[in-house]
């Protein structure tokens, strides 16, 4: 059996039919319509899944946003302008005639890792730390959603209640923190205007300020491991997302974490799955529950 999966990002739109052994094949990309206009996107959904016509079996979606019931929400409404409340499943399910599951991109890419560790390991969290801090949650073999499908959005868990206001409208959010967006928006005078990756670059080659903006976004990323661990009691960390995976980011917070005394320590390992994570996690996820 065959399985489209999509990936709905802020920026792209992504496709590939995912085969019995897993393997990726006939990958596509096109842009997410920045418009932001449900008509739009149906469009673009249209094109997306058109080449794949009669090669797969059913349709595995991971998004952006939060996924409660088929249906595209967010946390903040004016991230998705006039997307928000987007029947995704229903529009995906039109446009195939297939069966389809929709979840969210970072409760799919844990859903990838567990899969990935699972001889290892039964209760795993994965961060993912890019423009925003997303997360998923995988307990005692089982993904996390939770009954309105927000389990998992662990950016808005508080870091700093002197902190700044977070896109959520909750203040002193992780994501207000340790996020791409949040690195750069904490730079000042000659770094001004750089985005997170000019910064880590900056911070490579011995900027101070930009050293210590990565720091604080490390050092945040550590707080919240440690409340997770405490919560959970996770076994293992999965660190993804373009700050996550940046060179020298997971050392740097684990070097922090050994500071912490040793019951909230534990192991933390890169996103195994890097950018298909989306992809292979609603795959993976749509086996598991069989539609
Ligand atoms: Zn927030």
């Amino acid at each position: 059996m065959n399985t489209l999966a999509i990936d709905i990002g802020g920026t792209k739109l992504a496709a590939a039919l995912i085969n019995a052994q897993h393997e990726v094949l006939q990958r596509m990309e096109i842009p997410n319509p920045s418009n932001a206009m449900p008509e739009a996107l149906k469009q673009a959904l249209a094109e997306l899944v058109e080449p794949y016509q009669g090669k797969a079996q059913r349709v595995a979606i991971a998004s952006t946003g939060i996924i409660d019931k088929g249906i595209l929400t967010a946390l903040n409404p004016d991230n998705l302008g006039g997307l928000n409340q987007f029947p995704l499943q229903a529009t995906v399910e039109n446009l195939t005639g297939l069966p389809c599951v929709v979840l969210n991109d970072a409760q799919a890419a844990a859903w990838a890792e567990y899969c990935y560790l699972s001889t290892q390991f039964k209760h795993i969290t994965f961060i993912t730390v890019s423009t925003g801090v997303g997360g998923g949650i995988v307990v005692n073999g089982e993904l996390l959603t939770g009954p309105r499908a927000f389990a998992g959005h662990i950016g808005h868990i508080q870091a700093d209640p002197n902190g700044p206001r977070c896109g959520c409208g909750r203040v002193g959010c992780i994501e207000a923190i340790a996020s791409g967006r949040a690195i750069a928006a904490g730079a000042l005078q000659d770094l001004e205007g750089k985005n997170a990756r000019e910064i880590f670059a900056e911070a490579q080659s011995g900027h101070s300020q930009a050293q210590q903006l990565v720091a604080r976004s490390a050092q945040a990323i550590c707080q919240l491991i440690a409340n997770l661990k405490a919560l959970l009691d996770t076994e293992c960390i999965v660190l993804g997302g373009s700050v996550g995976l940046a060179q020298g980011y997971r050392q740097q917070v684990e070097q922090h974490l050994s500071t912490l005394p040793a019951a909230f320590h534990v192991p933390i390992y890169s996103a195994h799955y890097q950018h298909d994570a989306g992809l292979m996690g609603a795959a993976l996820w749509s086996e598991h529950y069989a539609v």
